[in-house]
């Protein structure tokens, strides 16, 4: 029998409910459960594949080519399921399956309505593409209170009384402020935002109510007895110094237990001995690494959520902390500020990115870890600014450049409009929609058994994700392989480059998909263990 989590946020947005949603998920997993998790997300975009980083942060890909949101991402690394294309769902892909099943006629001339008609397809998306599930925990995005989520929270209610209460519980997550002027914790905006959902139709089951120091057992009672609560459904969410220390601070106040208590299950205590060796890895680390990432959005660090979580997974993998210095590809296009900027640092991340601007700041900090025998990782984009940078200066082709910024004499990187998935043939017309055009989500690779990146898999067959537009263009190869590039990763009809290397450098690989998305705590992606291994080496050097 499937149950049903549904968190729900309210007070002020960026509360941490993706992370609270992983962790509840990640102890029930460890109580040996089968969980899944989803976001209903109340935005019109059918999804976030077309929304800029700077509004969404980075958008996270799924295996079978899913544009999500990066709260997908902790799902997967907190409890190691790969999320499904089912497992995101925003008001504007149910707006357009109600309105594609109304033009088709499937209403049956019925006036077409929020209730029941949009309620209907979000209970079935909620319920769609489901196995032997023991929970499904569904986060609600937003906050309550917001006139977009209104048609979710409707639907959650209404899935509370058809499945019962024992399917069905109702976790939502709040904020005890600090009033430091007052030198006092306010529950009030707790209770509001409780009324408000109540006010709604739905009597939350448990308050996870986040709070910078901890909350007195006077404030806890208060909150139950406005709330309509027991004390013990009053989790407090206190701060911690890593999120993988959340699972563990949430079952020492008894999250995971209220929650069976609630479905009055009994199931063994979670083994949570996986968490505590990471958490102590973290917070312990043998040594420090500083890595500088040159991208675009480097202000923004959500908009390399996955990234930076892949960054502290290779630092577990070799028991080392890692710095990460941010640094705008568009403020050291300059020779000087390049080597001002990458001075000192033991390695260098050109990450994913797209257009023009700043690009040449990438380019630019390529040639530095390759001159200066830096370990150097180039994740998409970053592949290609790398074979630029090898093309115009190994290979002398001046006019090396993408033709994602405009026409160019050497075209080294590509549109490409026809590629091979298994046995399909799979085709992009470059005047189509934006949305969901490019080559997403998990492709094959073959890797050369001799290679660098052969020895860092060990294995010579991989499945990776992509998401992007642009290829290396396959004409330069012969090229580029004679300035010592080696094309060590192709797809399997040998047609798409997907990893350079240069094996006379110490690490310098480029690869043309996203490694950091498939990153996992307990299960570091090898090229960034490895990555942060060579970064190690580096900073025995200096
Ligand atoms: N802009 C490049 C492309 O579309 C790279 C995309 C990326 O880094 N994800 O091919």
């Amino acid at each position: 029998m499937t149950r049903f989590i549904f968190i729900t946020g309210g007070v002020v947005s960026s509360l941490g409910k993706g992370l609270s949603s992983a962790a509840l998920g990640a102890l029930l997993q460890a109580r040996g459960f089968k969980v899944r998790l989803r976001k209903l997300d109340p935005y019109l975009n059918v999804d976030p594949g077309t929304m800029s980083p700077y509004q969404h942060g980075e958008v996270y890909v799924t295996d079978d080519g899913a544009e999500t949101d990066l709260d997908l991402g902790h799902y997967e690394r907190y409890v190691g399921v790969a999320a499904r294309r089912s497992d995101s769902v925003t008001t504007g892909r149910i707006y357009s399956t109600v309105i594609g099943r109304e033009r088709r006629g499937e209403y049956l001339g019925a006036t077409v309505q929020v209730i029941p008609h949009v309620t209907d397809a979000i209970k079935e998306f909620i319920q769609a593409d489901l196995a032997d599930e023991d929970f499904v925990l569904c986060e609600i995005g937003g906050t309550v209170g917001d006139i977009e989520s209104l048609p979710f929270l409707e639907a959650i209610r209404q899935l509370g009384n058809e499945l019962g209460r024992e399917r069905v519980l109702f976790v939502h997550l709040t904020l005890v402020p600090w009033i430091a002027s007052a030198g006092e914790l306010k529950t009030k905006p707790t209770q509001h935002s409780a009324k408000e959902l109540l006010g709604l139709g739905i009597q939350p089951d448990i308050l996870l109510c986040r709070c910078e120091r901890p909350i007195p057992p006077s404030a806890r009672k208060k909150i139950a007895l406005f709330c309509n609560l027991r004390e013990s459904r009053v989790i407090p969410a206190l701060d911690v110094d890593t999120i993988y220390a959340v699972p563990g601070a949430y079952h020492a106040e008894g999250f995971d237990r209220e929650v069976c208590t609630h479905f009055g299950i009994a199931a063994p205590e979670p083994d949570l001995e996986r968490w505590n060796e990471i958490v102590s890895r973290i917070s312990k680390p043998e040594g420090r690494v500083t890595i500088a990432i040159v991208g675009k959005y480097t202000h923004l660090p959500d908009s390399y959520k996955s990234l930076a979580e892949a960054m502290t997974h290779g630092g577990i993998a070799n028991n080392v902390g890692v710095d990460v210095d941010w640094i705008d590809s568009e403020v050291f296009e300059a020779e000087a500020e390049v080597l001002r900027q990458l001075d000192g640092v033991h390695g260098i991340i050109v990450p994913g990115g797209f257009g023009e601007r700043g690009s040449e700041g990438k380019i630019a900090a390529a040639r530095f870890a390759r001159e200066r025998r830096l370990p150097y990782f180039g994740i998409c984009f970053g592949m290609q600014m790398a074979v630029i940078e090898a093309a115009r200066h190994l290979a002398g082709l001046r006019g090396a450049g993408s033709t994602e910024f405009g026409p160019c004499d050497h075209p080294v990187v590509g549109l490409m409009t026809e590629w091979v998935r298994g046995n399909t043939l799979e085709r992009r017309e470059s005047e189509g929609d934006l949305g969901g055009t490019m080559r997403l989500g998990a492709y094959e690779a073959v890797l050369a058994p001799d290679s660098r990146v052969g020895e860092i898999y060990a294995t010579t067959r991989i499945s990776e994700r992509h998401r992007h537009r642009y290829e290396v263009n396959i004409g330069y190869k012969q090229t580029l392989e004679a300035t010592g590039m080696r094309f060590s990763g192709m797809s399997p009809d040998g047609m798409l480059p997907e990893i350079v290397e240069l094996p006379d450098h110490p690490w310098f690989i480029g690869v043309q998909f996203h490694p950091e998305l498939k990153s996992k705590p307990f299960d570091p992606h090898p090229l960034f263990a490895s990555f942060v291994r060579a970064a190690v080496d580096q900073s025995r050097l200096v």
